[in-house]
């Protein structure tokens, strides 16, 4: 039988290797990779001219606020602009959705709220707070991928964590195999530089990153280390935006701790002026760090110490930004990046600084998809795994425009920003869902994904 589609004349990228050659899909499947020019015949064949074929990116670090604020963003806006980004599965987080995801009626109530409403497959955060450790089991029965835990004050309806949870959480992730996603910032030196701050008058926009700097950071991550190395259990330590908190988690793994770090990826495009520049819908946290944290960053992930990039794409209203023009400490705090990690990846990773493909199909696709129990139905092109695939034209450059983001807001940091590197056309178990421009699926096409084994990375 021959398949229904046939990718050839591509630049095809696994996690280990480029070469010449085509790929071949059978219904929703990878049915056969072709190394150099040999055709196959199929029902449908679509010559790619030399374009570079990548797997679909993995995002393990979404906020799409449904149920409760899908005037924020919503699944199905929020998968029609992953798509849009080269994104074939999303991971979404237990918060900034009201009420959050931290026990098995509210993980139903998500899941039913979202059904139909996904272009691309999805699958689901739980949440580790100050009172839910009796939910842990079921969500994990359930499921879940993993469990957002905040070592410092979140924003809203999500529960700051102390040593005695992280303790009892991480021991937890071992008995049941799965792991927590902590962000890590230590809340209560953070908390006493805002309090000084703002005594001092302090509105602008530098306040913002001057009250949690690099070291309030590291020491969480360290902290976090040390309670993972103790207890045997997993941590993923989420949106890690400075090197020497990369190092430290590297150096942890290579002594047989089960830690793992995520970057994103406007820590490695956005620096200080940059954010003073665009102001609000800059506004993270960890914040945006200085051009020498950036470089240094990069060094990291050249240097193959970067298990993860996600988006944490955390949307919001323009009226939540607004009110920050002025006072930055008023402005809600999230970059909404879901459809830009590839195209930052591309220009800033593989054409400005000469990242490899295979470690750029590692950090958004192979990695993220054996992190959270997904490998090998999702994260690489080989046979018998899911069509995940997309399709990028390396040297297109362009710049992003408002009207471009398929948001339900339409506003991000990077709009005016230019890139070399687009995403021509995304296929989601070897349908096209993406193609120049348009969403081509309907939403309900993408799938509920489940954590399908237990912590192995
Ligand atoms: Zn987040």
């Amino acid at each position: 039988m021959s398949p229904d589609l046939f990718l050839k004349n591509a630049q095809v990228v696994t996690e280990n290797e480029v070469f010449h050659g085509s790929v071949s899909v059978q219904g929703e499947k990878i049915a056969g990779i072709v190394h150099g020019d040999q055709d196959v015949e199929a029902s449908q064949v679509i010559d790619l001219q030399g374009k570079v074929l990548l797997p679909g990116v993995v995002d393990g670090h979404v906020h799409f606020n449904e149920p409760g604020r899908e005037h924020w963003e919503g699944y199905r806006t929020g998968t029609m602009a992953a798509a849009a980004g080269g994104v074939t599965s999303v991971l979404e987080m237990p918060l900034n959705s009201t009420p959050p995801t931290t026990n098995r009626a509210m993980l139903e109530l998500k899941r039913q709220t979202v059904a139909g409403q996904a272009v691309i497959d999805y699958g689901n955060w739980g949440g580790l707070v100050d009172n839910n450790l009796a939910d842990l089991e079921a969500l994990n029965a359930d499921g879940v991928i993993g469990y957002k835990a905040f070592a410092s004050a979140s924003g809203v309806d999500f529960e700051r964590l102390n040593d005695d949870l992280i303790y009892a959480g991480l021991s937890k992730m071992r008995e049941m195999g799965n792991l927590i996603g902590l962000h890590a910032e230590n809340e209560w030196v953070c908390a006493y530089l805002s309090q000084q701050l703002k005594a001092g008058g302090r509105t602008d926009r530098a306040a913002w990153y001057e009250s949690r700097p690099p070291f309030a950071e590291l020491e969480t991550v360290q902290r976090a280390s040390y309670w993972a190395k103790v207890t045997g259990g997993n941590l993923h330590v989420v949106h890690v935006s400075i090197a020497d908190g990369i190092r430290s988690i590297a150096k942890a793994r290579q002594a047989g701790v089960h830690v793992t770090a995520e970057t994103c990826p406007h820590y490695l495009f956005f620096d200080h002026q940059d954010f003073e520049r665009i102001g609000p819908a800059a506004k993270c946290a960890p914040p945006i760090r200085s051009r020498q944290d950036v470089e240094a960053l990069w060094e990291c992930v050249l240097g193959g110490l970067v298990d993860t990039i996600g988006s944490d794409h955390s949307p919001c209203t323009w009226d939540e930004k607004v009110k920050g023009m002025e006072n930055i400490w008023k402005a809600w705090g999230g970059i909404s990046g879901v459809q830009l990690t590839l195209p930052v990846l591309l220009s800033e990773g593989v054409n400005k600084r000469d990242l490899a493909l295979p470690a750029l199909a590692r950090m958004l696709s192979y990695n993220p998809a054996r992190l959270f129990g997904l490998y090998p139905q999702k994260g690489a092109i080989q046979v018998g795994a899911d069509a995940d695939l997309v399709v990028v034209d390396l040297d297109k450059e362009w710049t992003l425009t408002a009207e471009q983001l398929f948001y339900k807001n339409k506003f991000s940091a990077y709009v005016g920003s230019t890139f070399k590197g687009q995403v021509q056309r995304t296929l989601v178990r070897g349908k096209t869902v993406y193609q120049d421009g348009q969403i081509v699926a309907q939403p309900g096409y993408g799938k509920l994904l489940r954590r399908s084994y237990p912590y192995a990375y």
